[in-house]
């Protein structure tokens, strides 16, 4: 296979790329390369997030091939038929799919903050208390699973073509990881249609700005903007505090942090952001003059 196709050899390319960046034009100058847990991410990214995630993608290809090649003529479903995006020009399979995939992503992220369970799985990645491009690895294995079953199987069955699906997996890696980066970059206007380090820094927040957080966006800030979640202050520029509340009750290491949805997570312990929030009591309807 030429060198082009090979997952790590993007990621080796795009990752010495944004290292560098944030070398040269660091939102935090005094924040170090080996910051504290950095080796931590390293796992991460060796052997969790983006490597289960692409295989999860061949899999889930690969899988949605043989269940229909497995049913007695394809089981009475017009598989074929559903296949409308494969006679399409690859450059506008890539497009679709890559809105397409953004914007289910961006509901399923979403959810991952309101749906306690999901937020046990979703708060590793939320553990981070500073950002660079490795902390982008930063995820559990579970959620990966949820997020990419649920984003490519769409794609699959549609008849997108394996290569359009390999694009759209290295240039989201591009994406996740600049705006994980230690970058001030929030790209102009373009920041209403792509997500930056700037807005994406605020998603990191401690605080909750909107109810259960704020910029869900993975690649594409457009959902946030159109549907309200967008949070981007002229001032500061930058949070203040990067994790979740109850923060301190959270495992360190990664096996603690592996177990942690099935355990004390599972039971509601170690602190979380996607607990609902307290309502504020409504006022007396006294104002009425009863
Ligand atoms: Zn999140
Ligand atoms: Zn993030």
């Amino acid at each position: 296979m030429p060198l082009y196709l090979e997952y790590y050899f993007w990621l080796l390319l795009i990752s010495v790329g944004v290292g560098v960046l944030e070398r040269v034009w660091p939102r935090h100058p005094g924040q170090k390369v080996f910051r504290a847990e950095w080796d931590q991410d390293l796992f991460w990214l060796l052997f969790n997030t983006h490597f289960v995630s692409w295989m999860l993608a061949l899999a889930g290809v690969q899988l949605a091939r043989w269940f229909q090649a497995a049913l007695p003529a394809g089981g009475g479903i017009p598989w074929e038929s559903l296949r409308l995006l494969s006679d399409w020009p690859w450059l506008l399979q890539f497009a679709v799919c890559f809105v397409v995939k953004d914007f289910i992503e961006w509901n399923v992220h979403r959810l991952m903050h309101v749906v306690p369970w999901l937020w046990r799985f979703h708060r590793l990645h939320h553990s981070s208390e500073q950002l660079d491009w490795l902390a982008a690895f930063r995820g559990h294995w579970a959620e990966m699973v949820i997020l990419k079953l649920v984003a490519y199987l769409p794609m699959v069955v549609l008849g997108v073509d394996d290569s359009v699906v390999f694009a759209i997996v290295a240039v989201q890696t591009l994406l996740h990881e600049v705006t994980h980066a230690n970058l001030p970059w929030g790209w102009g206007r373009l920041g209403y249609v792509f997500n930056s380090p700037r807005l994406h820094a605020w998603h990191h927040d401690v605080a909750l700005h909107g109810r259960h957080g704020q910029n869900f966006s993975i690649s594409l800030s457009l959902w946030d903007w159109l549907f309200g979640t967008a949070y981007l202050p002229a001032q500061p520029e930058t949070p203040a505090r990067l994790g979740f509340e109850g923060m301190e009750r959270y495992p360190r290491g990664i096996w603690g942090r592996l177990w942690d949805p099935f355990g004390s997570g599972a039971r509601g312990g170690g602190g979380g952001k996607a607990s609902p929030q307290p309502r504020v009591p409504e006022a007396p309807s006294g104002r009425d003059g009863g």
